[in-house]
């Protein structure tokens, strides 16, 4: 079912990402001395505090002057979150072309969702791998975001999702497989309001400057400690299998015959392919 769906998956959470995630969402902000592009007097409430917003973002600042460091991976995983929590609207994907637009966790939309999720977690594990034990720090942007979206998961209660390592040795041995079990009845119930909650602090920090309250959140969502993770990180990248290798191949007329000639998947094979092409 996974290796069915994934490819569709993948297409339904980058359209989400790109135009609903990224393309949405406004900055409070004083866009020039004593001017605001909100009701200053009396400013909207913050949803997470129900109280007025205090925070807005001041003449000149933008958001990756404000969130620095933070900015590029605090902003995908805004983006995948929008994917994470509207690949549960039945209509969305039935745009996409998935199911009827009603809401059925058993037709074919239902295994793009359930697929998109998990995809999401193992995409979570498999993050480990950018990650440095010794700067404690990420390397990729989105790999630091899905991290931490896997954490919404498996915080999301009543066993929604749990890192399945039954098959690891026990006693301080190194692990030896996983497996991510993610409940598909319990995505549009648990994994939806879970990462909708998440999604929520995420955006309201962003919108109204409030770069403290950003950053705790996110310093949080994609800490990586104790001996279980680093035990997972150990295991990603014994598994890593290599880089994948785009080889395009030519066509070639042989006498009246059009000839497909492929080329090896390495390097060499690439640098072949593209000579050959006489571009
Ligand atoms: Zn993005």
């Amino acid at each position: 079912m996974y290796t069915t769906n994934r490819d569709a998956a993948f297409e339904v959470q980058v359209g989400i990402h790109e135009l609903l995630g990224h393309g949405t969402g406004k900055l409070l902000q004083e866009t020039s001395p004593g001017v605001y592009n909100f009701p200053h007097e009396a400013p909207p409430l913050n949803p997470l505090t129900n109280t007025p917003v205090k925070t807005f973002y001041k003449p000149n600042e933008t958001y990756s002057t404000l969130f620095g460091a933070l900015s590029s991976s605090y902003e995908e995983c805004r983006a995948e979150c929008v994917a994470m929590a509207l690949s549960c609207d039945f209509s969305i994907l039935h745009i996409f072309g998935f199911g009827d637009g009603n809401t059925d966790m058993h037709n074919a939309a239902g295994d793009v969702l359930y697929a998109s999720y998990l995809s999401m977690a193992r995409a979570g594990v498999v993050a480990l791998e950018v990650w440095d034990p010794k700067s404690k720090k990420w390397g990729q942007a989105h790999m630091q975001a899905r991290f931490s979206i896997l954490q919404t998961f498996l915080d999301a209660g009543d066993g929604f999702c749990v890192i399945d390592s039954e098959r690891a040795g026990g006693g301080g041995e190194e692990l030896q497989d996983l497996a991510v079990r993610l409940d598909r009845s319990k995505i549009l119930s648990h994994g939806r309001p879970a990462v909708e909650e998440y999604l929520r602090k995420l955006h309201i920090y962003k919108c109204t400057a409030d770069i403290e309250g950003g950053r705790k959140l996110y310093e949080d969502m994609t800490r990586v400690e104790g001996d279980f993770w680093m035990k997972v990180r150990e295991l990603v990248l014994k598994k890593k299998s290599p880089r994948k290798v785009f080889v395009q191949g030519n066509t070639v007329m042989e006498g009246e015959k059009v000839v497909l000639k492929e080329y090896e998947a390495t390097l060499e094979g690439v640098i072949r392919s593209w000579a050959e092409r006489g571009v």
